[in-house]
């Protein structure tokens, strides 16, 4: 068997002793630790976790990090316990794991209202990115041996993955990340699009790459005469689920996309890149509001080249994408991409800083043009410091403001619930409805019929959902008893 430390300590790069040592005794002790499982496909169960290393070195992420991917499943799979993690490994990759635990729990059933909260969660939960980015890496490999497991389970991962984890690859920049979660999910999640759009792309794909080749041969030419250096000219084609959103977006008509396949042209510095743009424009004529200068003017999360359309004869055209290696980079990692090339010394400082600056970026990435009130909202929240996750038994996770109650909860789950709440059991353990939650309870509301709001619940309620019911059912009802008093005398 080939030395399989050997595999992450390359693809991380030059990592020091002590690093490799950190990677080498995670990678034994996850090995021990899963002796005994197997995967739903017969394979060993330290397979996965060793998966999700390599994603995650691929990511070029630090030692730790990758050390607790390889340990990532070990507290809630094997009879570990933190306390052994912690004397073996530190308090760092104890709290890696943890979070990563935790992020387990969640559970996403195609209920649309909680999408938005799942997403929050997500990122609130995970205190460090870190703990997001080996989750990403975690799921990732798991759906791609998704074809092993049950089918309702299969469809609830792959949905999920599309309505949670891609979205949040995508605020946090990480594009390539982004677009394999979303084509290792698309065939699961929604079989009969995903056939439709391999046709398409398999009618058209030939025809493209052909018109590709020769542009690039004319394109490889004239930059070695103009004397433009270049580090490499590749192709890239478009990720099939976001190809299939594009397709959506104009009425399945093929004719219309003119990125299946882009040309994309990778050069050293910016002021080439305008070199390069110009080249290009004197051999073909763009085509006109098709040239983006994501160099000028980034995306909202980070995205920058230089995008251009061309005529290239015969009613044909062409997308060539313009970059830098570092945008090539930052295109694909986008957030992990501050992780990557670990520091050497002052390792401490630097960590802290990562903390402060993924929230900063965060922000940021939020921001979506044309939804600013969104944004405000969000700032507004302080980035989710003031708010609590809570799950219901099953699983799905409702946002509520710190210090809510069971009320709440019940309100902002139905008005019914709401109306009709008796008690409420907080972590399986009955408790009064009045009682302050925190983050991560899992709260069953028990209701009873003849349960009824009282103007007491009024005190004890913090979201305006549950005020507006509490006070619609007592307004009724008082109008109700007049009208009765009214009737009896
Ligand atoms: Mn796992």
């Amino acid at each position: 068997m080939p030395n399989v430390q050997e595999i992450i300590s390359n693809i991380a790069g030059g990592i020091s002793k002590k690093e490799e040592e950190l990677t080498n005794k995670a990678y034994n002790f996850a090995e021990k630790a899963h002796a005994e499982q197997k995967r739903m496909n017969g394979d060993p169960y330290f397979i996965h976790v060793f998966e999700t290393a390599k994603i995650l070195a691929q990511l070029g992420m630090d030692a730790k990090t990758i050390a607790a991917g390889l340990l990532h499943d070990v507290l809630e799979d094997t009879k570990i316990t933190g306390e052994e993690i912690k004397k073996e490994f530190g308090d760092d990759i104890l709290f890696l794991i943890r979070g990563v635990t935790k992020l387990g729990t969640l559970k996403y059933r195609g209920h649309e209202r909680h999408v938005e909260s799942l997403r929050k969660f997500f990122i609130a939960m995970a205190n460090d990115l870190r703990v997001v980015i080996i989750k990403f890496a975690d799921r990732l490999h798991n759906l791609r041996t998704l074809e092993f497991l049950r089918e309702d389970k299969r469809d609830r991962i792959a949905v999920e993955s599309i309505e949670v984890y891609a979205p949040l690859a995508n605020r946090l920049g990480m594009g390539k990340l982004k677009g394999e979660i979303e084509d290792a999910a698309f065939p699961y999640a929604y079989p009969e699009e995903y056939a439709q759009v391999e046709e398409i792309i398999k009618e058209k794909k030939d025809s493209y790459q052909k018109n590709l080749t020769e542009v690039r041969m004319e394109l490889e030419k004239e930059l070695k005469k103009n004397k433009i250096k270049f580090v490499e000219i590749d192709y890239r084609i478009k990720h099939k689920y976001s190809l299939y959103k594009k397709l959506l977006k104009y009425d399945m008509d093929i004719e219309k996309i003119y990125d299946i396949v882009a040309l994309r042209v990778v050069v050293d510095t910016v002021e080439e890149c305008y070199r390069v743009l110009g080249l290009v424009h004197s051999i073909w004529n763009p085509l006109p509001g098709r040239i983006k200068d994501y160099i000028a003017v980034p995306k909202p999360n980070g995205y920058r080249s230089i995008h251009t359309t061309i005529f290239t004869g015969l009613g044909r055209v062409a997308e060539i994408q313009i970059k830098t290696k570092e945008m090539h980079a930052e295109a694909a990692y986008g957030i992990a991409a501050h992780f990557a090339y670990k520091e050497q010394g002052n390792k401490k400082i630097k960590d802290d800083k990562n903390k402060f600056k993924w929230i900063e970026e965060l922000k940021e990435l939020n921001y979506t043009p044309g939804d600013p009130k969104k944004f405000i909202d969000h700032l507004k929240m302080d980035f989710f410091n003031d708010r609590i996750f809570i799950f219901t038994p099953k699983g799905d996770v409702i946002d509520l403001p710190e210090d809510s109650t069971p009320l709440d909860f019940a309100y902002s789950i139905h008005s019914d619930i709401g109306d009709h709440t008796f008690g409420a059991k907080i972590n399986s353990k009955m408790l009064p409805i009045f009682s302050k939650l925190k983050n991560g309870d899992i709260v069953e509301i028990i209701t009873k019929k003849n349960s009824r709001p009282s103007s007491k619940w009024l005190e004890y309620v913090k979201t305006s959902i549950a005020k507006k019911h509490i006070r619609s059912y007592l307004e009724k009802n008082s109008l109700l008893a007049k009208l009765k008093s009214f009737g009896r005398s």
